[in-house]
């Protein structure tokens, strides 16, 4: 029947939360109000971000050792290789597993100014990894490409040999242009690339800093995103709301296009999240029973 063909849909599609490590106890709770009101959403991960170059890597694995021990959460860290020596990520890596972490998200981190050439790429961090154990890796994609690569294709390349060095699925940079996530996981295809190129969706509810954070990432502020929160410096609640309508609507088009994980930007908020969760069906647990 219609109410059981909705429920199974609604079973399909699966997510995952990004947080990162809070730096005051006010920003703890925080964490800790949105990390509880958006397990009940069983996500298939949650991770913490791993702040490079400013030394919160204890921070990183405090929160996920917490949200292990609290919860009943899969939680996967960040880890970034610019900033450590093959012998120091061997060592994380080790103390994860030991720790029973089987899933980590896998960076290179930005280059510190002024830097030359990093001797490790994401994909060495990824190939490190498995030498260890047999971890569950996810790394970074980027449909409007990153700021670094050379050329759309030579950044593409970087991604394969992310995916072939034993990379289970990629999480993309947040995008507005739904159209350039579509070409992307197109051209991943066309370049043999079959593991899951899953979306990062940011609901936006701070425009100005997203615009300074757009800046220097590479995604671009189509002209309809900024006269949709133009006008609205000084009202919080009317911006929550517009952006948790155009991601909504995000969403909407993604699901439709087939797209059935979903990685959210949740800047430790739960509302917006929440909100957008539950248009794509995905509803606590005891519900859907
Ligand atoms: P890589 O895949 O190594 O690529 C970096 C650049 O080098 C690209 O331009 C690529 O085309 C190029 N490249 C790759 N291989 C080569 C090669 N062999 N020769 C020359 N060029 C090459 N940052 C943090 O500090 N902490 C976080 O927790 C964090 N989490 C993130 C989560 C997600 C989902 C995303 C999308 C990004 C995150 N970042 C984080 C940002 C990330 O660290 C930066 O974007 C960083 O500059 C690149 O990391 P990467 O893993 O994509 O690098």
């Amino acid at each position: 029947n219609l109410n059981q063909k909705i429920s199974e849909l609604e079973g399909d599609i699966q997510v995952s939360f990004e947080f990162f490590p809070p730096s005051n106890l006010a920003m703890e709770e925080t964490l800790w109000q949105s990390v509880n009101r958006l397990k009940v959403l069983a996500p298939s991960f949650v991770s913490v971000t791993y702040g490079a170059n400013s030394g919160t890597r204890d921070r990183t694995h405090a929160i996920i050792k917490d949200i292990t021990q609290r919860t009943t959460l899969k939680a996967a860290p960040h880890l970034t290789c610019v900033d450590a020596s093959r012998s120091e990520l061997k060592q994380i890596a080790q103390d994860y597993w030991d720790n029973g972490i089987r899933q980590i998200v896998a960076l290179r981190g930005d280059l510190p100014e002024g830097a030359g050439k990093p001797a490790m790429y994401a994909e060495h961090l990824v190939s490190l990894l498995k030498e260890i154990a047999d971890f569950d890796i996810s790394v970074a994609a980027y449909p409007e490409v990153h700021p670094e690569a050379k050329s759309a294709q030579a950044d593409l390349l970087a991604l394969k040999r992310k995916m072939d060095a034993g990379a289970n699925r990629a999480i993309t940079q947040f995008f507005f242009d739904v159209e350039s996530y579509l070409r992307f996981r197109d051209r991943c295809v066309a370049v043999g690339i079959e593991q899951n190129i899953v979306p990062g969706i940011l609901p936006v509810s701070n425009y100005k800093t997203l615009c300074k954070f757009a800046g220097f990432t590479n995604v671009k502020i189509p002209q309809w995103l900024h006269r949709q929160f133009d006008g609205l410096d000084d009202d919080q609640t009317t911006r929550n709301l517009v952006g948790a309508s155009i991601a909504i609507e995000q969403v909407k088009v993604l699901s439709r296009e087939g797209v059935k994980d979903f990685h959210f930007y949740t800047l430790n908020r739960s509302e917006l999240t929440y909100a957008i969760c539950h248009t794509l069906g995905v509803r606590p647990a005891s519900v859907l029973k």
